[in-house]
């Protein structure tokens, strides 16, 4: 970006940033208002804060820059702005939609798609991709699971994509039917929205519909307007504008008593907070379908994230409560095998919704506890000092009568740190919290939560 893009070189060296949040004014980059950070140090804010992209952690993929206090000139605002629409997708949403329609009505014999430009081809675009690999007899089935045929972006830090595997999937649908939802808002869930998708247009009977928010713009090839917004849940943008959000305040509109619930599972890089002003202001846009309001009522959500992040989501939001369910992908790199050769996910899903009524399956070991009055995994024993089925990770925890909580199996309790930890640690001790699980004693990346010992 103009004079934006060599600044970017010269902004604060990486460390540990904080996230001041969406403000007011901010300046857009691609993909909408960027957010405002300051590089910090011992938890104290140091130096001068700027602005960076609410998207891309990733420089490489967004180099956007700008501090807070700089004085930008006309000349390089309008040369930002003409950057901005120049990197926006090649074809318009609608543009893709007609193409679709074209697409679906050649033979199959001259149904491609070019695996280079993650993109349908007309017979008549053949040509400028004649030496790209593509695809070729592209089925009506192949065209209802774009999530198997788009590669799972992988290369970014933040926008990897990991799919849920069939039985989750399936999981989660069952279970929102079951509580009688007839409207998901898909935020980041490609799979789910296919899945409700491919069986409404193959089930009669089947009436659950849903809306797909999601950055990755491939998906608006497969997805009319109705289907699809091209959605930035770091700020809230909508870059299909007022008609895009118009969209989704209608999908959130409960018509005929169809009950809504957002379910979204975002990439974890961090910016917990960010993901949560985002969720606030759809909740927000959900209340405010409704003339009578919902006496205070939240919208029902299924936020699918990491158990260590579980301290960070309730400061967001304290109505909610973590699941035991383990959330199961086709590509994850956090997966470890546990003992059963069943590989133990850490991601879980927390709810609005009151615990008893998520129902988990019991021939996969879950098990409903009467006294917390939910369903909580095999291992997980309820321990009659906490009163509370304890373990996060579904082995069973030990209590520690000096902690005063249960804690991971392998911990042992430290006389030094006052706290139970690994057995193998540094007893230093640094003043700011972990930035993954908010305890003090160690920085993220030896933040113990992440490892599964
Ligand atoms: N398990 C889900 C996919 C989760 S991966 C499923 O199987 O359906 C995270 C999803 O969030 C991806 O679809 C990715 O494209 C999307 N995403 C990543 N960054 C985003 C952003 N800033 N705004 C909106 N969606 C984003
Ligand atoms: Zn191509
Ligand atoms: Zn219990
Ligand atoms: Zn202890
Ligand atoms: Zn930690």
């Amino acid at each position: 970006e103009g004079g934006g893009a060599m600044a970017a070189a010269e902004g604060p060296a990486p460390g540990e940033l904080a996230l001041l949040g969406p403000a007011p004014g901010a300046p857009s980059c691609p993909h909408g208002p960027a957010l405002l950070f300051v590089k910090t140090s011992q938890g104290k804010e140091e130096g001068r804060r700027f602005y960076a992209c609410s998207a891309c952690r990733d420089r490489k993929d967004c180099n956007f820059f700008q501090w807070e206090d700089e004085k930008v000139s006309e000349t390089r605002l309008a040369a930002r702005e003409e950057y901005n629409r120049n990197h926006q997708p090649s074809f318009t949403h609608r543009q893709n939609v007609d193409r679709y329609k074209n697409f679906v009505l050649l033979p199959l014999s001259k149904r491609r798609f070019c695996q280079e430009c993650q993109q349908l081809l007309l017979p008549a675009e053949w040509e400028t991709h004649s030496d790209h690999q593509f695809l070729c007899d592209i089925t009506t089935a192949q065209l209802k699971s774009p999530s198997q045929l788009l590669y799972p972006l992988e290369n970014k830090k933040t926008n990897a994509q990991y799919l849920f595997a069939d039985r989750s999937c399936q999981f989660l649908l069952n279970l929102l039917i079951d509580l009688g939802f007839r409207r998901v808002l898909s935020v980041g869930t490609p799979r789910l929205h296919e899945m409700i998708q491919s069986k409404a247009s193959q089930e009669e009977e089947f009436s659950v519909r849903s809306l797909l928010l999601d950055i990755d713009f491939r998906y608006s090839q497969f997805y009319t307007e109705d289907e699809f917004c091209h959605y930035n849940m770091f700020n809230h943008h909508f870059f299909g504008g007022e008609a895009a959000r118009e969209t989704c305040r209608k999908f959130l509109f409960e018509e005929n008593g169809e009950r809504v619930i957002m379910v979204t599972d975002p990439p974890f890089g961090g910016l917990v907070e960010a993901l949560a002003s985002s969720f606030k202001k759809l909740m927000a846009m959900w209340r405010e379908t409704k003339k009578e309001g919902h006496d205070n009522k939240e919208m029902p959500m299924f936020w699918i994230f990491p158990y260590f992040f579980e301290s960070r989501i309730l400061d967001f939001f304290p109505s909610f409560n973590m699941m035991d369910y383990q959330v199961d992908y086709d590509n994850h790199a956090l997966y470890k095998h546990g003992k059963t050769g069943r590989r133990q996910s850490p991601v879980r899903i927390f709810t609005n919704l009151t615990p008893s009524m998520i129902v988990l399956p019991e021939e996969e070991g879950y098990r409903f506890c009467t006294v917390c009055q939910r369903y909580v995994s095999s291992g997980n024993q309820h321990c009659e000092i906490c009163n509370s089925c304890t373990s996060k990770d579904g082995r069973r925890w030990k209590h520690c009568v000096l902690c005063k909580k249960c804690v991971k199996p392998s911990w042992f309790h430290c006389n030094n740190c006052n706290c139970c930890t690994l057995q193998k640690h540094s007893c230093e001790k640094t003043d700011v919290g972990c930035f993954v699980c908010g305890k003090a004693g160690h920085k993220r990346s030896a933040c113990p939560s992440l490892s599964c010992s």
